[in-house]
C-alpha cells in the first residue's frame, strides 16, 4: 500500500513496547516473546496492514521457531488495538490496521485504482466534525473518514493513454 507518510511523529512518554507492557500488566497478562516480537515487529515502520500482510512479513523475516502462529497474530493485534496502539479500520471488506499511539490523527484519500491510502490532516475537518456534534448534543469518541477516487498519480497515467489513443 501507500509509502506516502509525512506527518511525522506525536512525541510520547513511553515507547510502544512499553506502553504495550503496562497495558497487559493492568489486564494480569504476560509479555511474551511473541508478544514483545510482535510490538516491535509492527513498531519498526509506519504503515497500513491487514494480518495478512503482516503474518507475509514474518514469514520473510522471523525464523520459524521464532515466529508467532496466525491465531496468536490475530489475537495480538486485538491487544494493540485495545491497548490503544493499533488503530483498525475496514477498506474493502478486509480490516486494516496502523499504528494510532505516537501517531497523529489523520484521513485518509483511498485510490480505487492502485489502492494507495495517501494520508492527510485537516483542522478545518475537525472543526466541521465538532460542530456537526455539538448541533446533534453529541460528544465525540472519533471518527473515520475514507474519500475514495482516483489520485493524481493514476488519473495521469489514464489522461495520457487517452491523448495516445487520440493520436492514432
Ligand atoms: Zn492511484
Ligand atoms: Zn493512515
Amino acid at each position: 500500500m501507500s509509502k506516502k507518510f509525512s506527518l511525522g511523529d506525536v512525541e510520547t512518554a513511553l515507547s510502544p513496547r512499553e506502553r504495550f507492557e503496562e497495558y497487559l500488566h493492568s489486564k494480569k497478562m504476560r509479555f511474551t516473546q511473541e508478544r514483545k516480537l510482535l510490538v516491535e515487529h509492527v513498531f519498526a515502520r509506519h504503515e497500513h496492514f491487514d494480518a495478512n500482510s503482516l503474518l507475509d512479513d514474518l514469514t520473510a523475516n522471523v525464523e520459524r521457531k521464532h515466529r508467532p502462529s496466525r491465531p496468536t497474530v490475530y489475537r495480538t493485534l486485538g491487544e494493540l488495538v485495545e491497548a490503544g496502539l493499533l488503530r483498525k479500520f475496514e477498506l474493502d471488506g478486509r480490516a486494516v490496521f496502523e499504528h494510532d499511539y505516537g501517531y497523529p490523527p489523520h484521513d485518509h484519500l483511498y485510490c480505487t485504482k492502485c489502492e494507495s491510502l495517501i494520508e492527510f490532516h485537516s483542522d478545518d475537518l475537525l472543526e466541521l466534525r465538532n460542530r456537526v456534534a455539538q448541533e446533534h448534543g453529541f460528544r465525540v469518541a472519533g471518527h473515520l473518514l475514507i474519500i475514495q477516487g482516483v489520485c493524481a498519480e493514476c488519473s495521469q497515467a489514464k489522461r495520457r493513454a487517452k491523448r495516445k489513443q487520440d493520436l492514432l
